[in-house]
Protein backbone atom coordinates (compact mmCIF):
# COMPACT_ATOMS: atom_id res chain seq x y z
CA UNK A 1 0.00 0.00 0.00
CA UNK A 2 0.88 3.23 -0.59
CA UNK A 3 1.52 5.31 3.05
CA UNK A 4 2.06 8.63 1.33
CA UNK A 5 -0.45 11.59 0.16
CA UNK A 6 0.33 14.05 -2.57
CA UNK A 7 0.05 17.16 -0.11
CA UNK A 8 2.92 19.31 -0.26
CA UNK A 9 5.21 18.77 2.89
CA UNK A 10 5.77 22.12 4.79
CA UNK A 11 7.88 21.45 7.85
CA UNK A 12 11.26 23.33 7.42
CA UNK A 13 13.45 22.01 5.24
CA UNK A 14 15.71 19.24 7.10
CA UNK A 15 13.24 19.04 10.03
CA UNK A 16 13.65 15.85 11.56
CA UNK A 17 9.57 15.30 11.34
CA UNK A 18 10.76 13.65 8.05
CA UNK A 19 12.86 11.29 9.43
CA UNK A 20 9.89 10.28 11.91
CA UNK A 21 7.41 10.43 9.02
CA UNK A 22 9.81 8.02 7.12
CA UNK A 23 10.34 5.51 9.96
CA UNK A 24 6.95 5.13 10.28
CA UNK A 25 5.87 4.28 6.66
CA UNK A 26 9.41 1.83 6.82
CA UNK A 27 7.80 0.14 9.70
CA UNK A 28 4.32 0.12 8.56
CA UNK A 29 6.03 -1.48 5.13
CA UNK A 30 7.64 -4.08 7.00
CA UNK A 31 4.07 -4.86 9.54
CA UNK A 32 2.04 -5.25 6.36
CA UNK A 33 4.57 -7.68 4.87
CA UNK A 34 3.76 -9.73 8.24
CA UNK A 35 0.56 -9.51 7.85
CA UNK A 36 -0.85 -6.33 9.41
CA UNK A 37 -3.83 -4.71 7.45
CA UNK A 38 -3.63 -1.19 6.77
CA UNK A 39 -7.05 -0.65 6.91
CA UNK A 40 -6.99 -1.62 10.45
CA UNK A 41 -4.84 1.07 11.52
CA UNK A 42 -6.17 4.65 12.43
CA UNK A 43 -4.36 7.31 14.11
CA UNK A 44 -4.07 10.43 15.39
CA UNK A 45 -2.61 13.58 15.47
CA UNK A 46 -2.96 16.62 18.50
CA UNK A 47 -1.96 20.59 17.27
CA UNK A 48 1.85 21.24 16.55
CA UNK A 49 4.63 20.64 14.06
CA UNK A 50 4.02 16.63 14.63
CA UNK A 51 0.32 17.31 13.51
CA UNK A 52 0.77 17.99 10.20
CA UNK A 53 1.72 14.52 9.87
CA UNK A 54 -1.95 13.94 9.52
CA UNK A 55 -1.61 15.37 5.84
CA UNK A 56 1.11 13.36 4.57
CA UNK A 57 0.03 9.71 5.71
CA UNK A 58 -2.30 7.88 3.49
CA UNK A 59 -4.20 5.60 6.70
CA UNK A 60 -7.65 6.19 8.68
CA UNK A 61 -6.82 9.38 10.91
CA UNK A 62 -8.62 11.97 13.01
CA UNK A 63 -7.26 15.54 13.66
CA UNK A 64 -7.77 16.06 17.16
CA UNK A 65 -8.30 19.44 19.36
CA UNK A 66 -4.96 20.74 21.02
CA UNK A 67 -4.12 17.94 23.40
CA UNK A 68 -6.98 15.53 23.32
CA UNK A 69 -5.77 12.98 20.85
CA UNK A 70 -4.92 10.39 23.52
CA UNK A 71 -9.02 10.78 24.92
CA UNK A 72 -10.23 10.76 21.62
CA UNK A 73 -7.95 7.08 21.06
CA UNK A 74 -9.14 5.44 23.99
CA UNK A 75 -12.73 5.62 22.59
CA UNK A 76 -11.59 4.87 18.89
CA UNK A 77 -10.41 1.89 20.39
CA UNK A 78 -13.24 0.71 23.03
CA UNK A 79 -15.40 1.50 19.95
CA UNK A 80 -13.80 -1.34 17.57
CA UNK A 81 -11.13 -2.80 19.56
CA UNK A 82 -9.91 -4.63 16.42
CA UNK A 83 -8.30 -1.57 15.43
CA UNK A 84 -4.27 -0.16 15.94
CA UNK A 85 -4.68 3.11 16.85
CA UNK A 86 -1.52 5.37 16.99
CA UNK A 87 -1.37 8.77 18.54
CA UNK A 88 0.83 11.79 17.06
CA UNK A 89 1.77 14.21 19.73
CA UNK A 90 4.03 16.97 20.51
CA UNK A 91 5.55 17.77 23.63
CA UNK A 92 3.55 20.76 23.82
CA UNK A 93 0.60 19.19 23.00
CA UNK A 94 0.96 16.27 25.06
CA UNK A 95 2.97 16.73 28.48
CA UNK A 96 1.14 20.45 28.83
CA UNK A 97 -2.40 21.08 27.02
CA UNK A 98 -3.17 16.38 27.50
CA UNK A 99 -1.04 15.30 30.33
CA UNK A 100 -3.98 14.60 32.18
CA UNK A 101 -5.17 11.91 28.96
CA UNK A 102 -1.81 10.82 29.02
CA UNK A 103 -1.87 10.25 33.14
CA UNK A 104 -4.91 7.87 32.35
CA UNK A 105 -4.19 6.16 29.00
CA UNK A 106 -1.14 4.74 30.89
CA UNK A 107 -2.93 4.02 34.23
CA UNK A 108 -6.05 1.82 32.38
CA UNK A 109 -3.61 0.46 30.10
CA UNK A 110 -5.36 1.53 27.09
CA UNK A 111 -4.09 -0.80 23.68
CA UNK A 112 -2.89 2.49 22.33
CA UNK A 113 0.15 3.64 20.99
CA UNK A 114 1.64 7.34 21.85
CA UNK A 115 4.66 8.71 19.92
CA UNK A 116 5.78 12.03 21.56
CA UNK A 117 8.22 14.13 19.10
CA UNK A 118 9.97 15.82 21.65
CA UNK A 119 11.26 19.54 20.59
CA UNK A 120 11.53 20.78 23.67
CA UNK A 121 9.33 23.73 22.71
CA UNK A 122 5.42 24.95 20.90
CA UNK A 123 7.20 25.38 17.57
CA UNK A 124 4.71 26.01 15.69
CA UNK A 125 3.67 28.84 17.18
CA UNK A 126 7.37 30.29 17.33
CA UNK A 127 8.54 29.20 19.88
CA UNK A 128 7.35 29.08 23.53
CA UNK A 129 8.65 26.81 26.57
CA UNK A 130 6.68 23.79 27.26
CA UNK A 131 6.77 21.08 30.18
CA UNK A 132 10.10 19.96 29.04
CA UNK A 133 11.76 23.01 28.62
CA UNK A 134 14.97 23.18 30.40
CA UNK A 135 15.54 25.89 32.86
CA UNK A 136 16.79 29.05 31.19
CA UNK A 137 15.20 29.03 27.86
CA UNK A 138 14.59 31.46 25.61
CA UNK A 139 11.46 31.32 23.54
CA UNK A 140 8.90 34.08 22.58
CA UNK A 141 7.00 33.86 25.94
CA UNK A 142 10.26 33.84 27.85
CA UNK A 143 12.58 36.15 26.33
CA UNK A 144 14.49 36.61 29.80
CA UNK A 145 14.60 32.82 30.28
CA UNK A 146 12.15 30.35 31.57
CA UNK A 147 12.54 30.29 35.20
CA UNK A 148 10.67 26.81 35.56
CA UNK A 149 12.41 23.36 35.39
CA UNK A 150 11.39 20.91 33.58
CA UNK A 151 9.93 16.91 34.76
CA UNK A 152 10.95 13.56 33.38
CA UNK A 153 7.44 12.09 31.13
CA UNK A 154 9.35 8.66 31.06
CA UNK A 155 9.08 8.09 34.91
CA UNK A 156 5.44 10.11 34.87
CA UNK A 157 3.85 7.44 32.57
CA UNK A 158 5.96 4.48 34.47
CA UNK A 159 4.80 5.61 37.40
CA UNK A 160 0.68 5.87 35.94
CA UNK A 161 1.17 2.21 35.23
CA UNK A 162 2.64 2.14 31.34
CA UNK A 163 3.46 -1.47 30.34
CA UNK A 164 5.72 -0.01 27.39
CA UNK A 165 7.83 2.82 27.89
CA UNK A 166 10.89 3.35 25.52
CA UNK A 167 12.83 6.47 24.09
CA UNK A 168 14.46 6.84 20.51
CA UNK A 169 16.23 9.60 18.53
CA UNK A 170 15.69 10.86 15.25
CA UNK A 171 19.48 11.20 14.76
CA UNK A 172 19.66 7.03 14.76
CA UNK A 173 17.18 6.25 11.90
CA UNK A 174 17.19 2.36 12.53
CA UNK A 175 16.70 2.68 16.16
CA UNK A 176 13.32 5.11 15.34
CA UNK A 177 11.92 2.64 12.90
CA UNK A 178 12.55 -0.10 15.65
CA UNK A 179 11.25 0.95 18.19
CA UNK A 180 8.12 2.31 16.51
CA UNK A 181 7.52 -0.97 15.15
CA UNK A 182 7.93 -2.77 19.18
CA UNK A 183 5.18 0.09 20.24
CA UNK A 184 3.52 -0.89 17.71
CA UNK A 185 3.56 -4.63 18.08
CA UNK A 186 3.11 -4.28 21.92
CA UNK A 187 -0.34 -5.33 23.54
CA UNK A 188 -1.24 -2.61 25.76
CA UNK A 189 -0.38 0.88 26.21
CA UNK A 190 2.62 2.08 24.71
CA UNK A 191 5.00 4.77 25.60
CA UNK A 192 7.44 6.14 22.95
CA UNK A 193 9.42 9.46 23.05
CA UNK A 194 11.19 10.53 20.56
CA UNK A 195 13.88 13.14 20.86
CA UNK A 196 13.45 15.24 17.51
CA UNK A 197 15.60 18.08 17.09
CA UNK A 198 13.65 21.55 15.95
CA UNK A 199 16.30 22.72 14.24
CA UNK A 200 14.52 25.92 13.51
CA UNK A 201 13.35 27.59 16.99
CA UNK A 202 15.72 24.78 18.92
CA UNK A 203 18.31 22.91 17.49
CA UNK A 204 19.43 20.07 20.24
CA UNK A 205 20.84 18.13 17.16
CA UNK A 206 24.76 17.97 18.69
CA UNK A 207 23.48 17.95 22.44
CA UNK A 208 21.39 15.11 21.83
CA UNK A 209 24.16 13.57 19.64
CA UNK A 210 27.00 13.79 22.17
CA UNK A 211 24.71 12.24 25.06
CA UNK A 212 22.72 9.95 23.45
CA UNK A 213 23.80 6.24 23.32
CA UNK A 214 21.95 2.59 23.62
CA UNK A 215 20.64 0.60 25.96
CA UNK A 216 21.83 -3.13 26.06
CA UNK A 217 20.45 -6.15 27.90
CA UNK A 218 18.13 -4.16 29.65
CA UNK A 219 15.90 -6.57 31.71
CA UNK A 220 12.51 -4.77 30.61
CA UNK A 221 10.31 -7.04 33.17
CA UNK A 222 12.38 -5.15 36.16
CA UNK A 223 11.02 -2.04 37.62
CA UNK A 224 14.05 -1.57 39.50
CA UNK A 225 16.08 -1.27 36.21
CA UNK A 226 13.65 0.38 34.20
CA UNK A 227 13.88 3.19 37.01
CA UNK A 228 17.44 3.21 37.38
CA UNK A 229 17.83 4.33 33.43
CA UNK A 230 14.63 6.41 33.20
CA UNK A 231 16.27 8.20 35.98
CA UNK A 232 19.46 8.30 34.01
CA UNK A 233 18.96 11.76 32.70
CA UNK A 234 15.75 13.88 34.00
CA UNK A 235 15.39 16.10 31.45
CA UNK A 236 17.58 18.77 33.49
CA UNK A 237 21.36 17.11 34.16
CA UNK A 238 23.91 17.05 30.80
CA UNK A 239 24.55 13.72 31.74
CA UNK A 240 23.95 10.57 29.23
CA UNK A 241 20.63 9.98 27.62
CA UNK A 242 19.89 6.25 27.59
CA UNK A 243 17.67 5.13 24.18
CA UNK A 244 15.95 2.48 23.89
CA UNK A 245 12.95 0.20 25.79
CA UNK A 246 13.15 0.76 29.56
CA UNK A 247 10.81 -1.09 30.50
CA UNK A 248 7.86 -3.94 28.90
CA UNK A 249 5.11 -6.44 30.54
CA UNK A 250 2.43 -8.74 29.44
CA UNK A 251 -0.89 -7.27 31.53
CA UNK A 252 -4.68 -7.57 30.81
CA UNK A 253 -5.30 -4.53 28.34
CA UNK A 254 -7.96 -1.84 29.62
CA UNK A 255 -10.56 -2.75 26.96
CA UNK A 256 -10.09 -6.82 27.45
CA UNK A 257 -11.09 -6.05 30.97
CA UNK A 258 -13.86 -3.75 29.88
CA UNK A 259 -15.62 -6.66 27.57
CA UNK A 260 -14.95 -9.54 29.90
CA UNK A 261 -18.12 -11.50 30.44
CA UNK A 262 -19.16 -10.11 34.36
CA UNK A 263 -19.06 -13.38 36.68
CA UNK A 264 -21.86 -12.62 38.69
FE1 LIG B 1 10.39 21.25 12.41
FE2 LIG B 1 10.88 23.19 14.17
FE3 LIG B 1 10.27 23.78 11.64
FE4 LIG B 1 8.42 22.80 13.31
S1 LIG B 1 9.47 24.80 13.47
S2 LIG B 1 8.75 22.18 11.17
S3 LIG B 1 9.64 21.35 14.53
S4 LIG B 1 12.11 22.67 12.35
Amino acid sequence: MKYQTDAKITWCPGCSNFLILRAFQDALFELEKEGQNPKEIVFLTGIGCHGKIFDYLNLNSFYALHGRSIATAQGIKLANPKLKVICFVGDGDCYNEGIEHLIFAAKRNSDIKVFVHNNRNFALTVSQFTAVSPKGFKGSSTPKGSVEEPFNPLELVFSAGATFVARTFTGNFEHLKKMIKEAILHEGFAFLEILQPCITFFDLTNFFKERVYTLENQDFESKEKAQEKIREWDYKNDGKIPIGIFYKIKKPTFEQEFFKPSQS
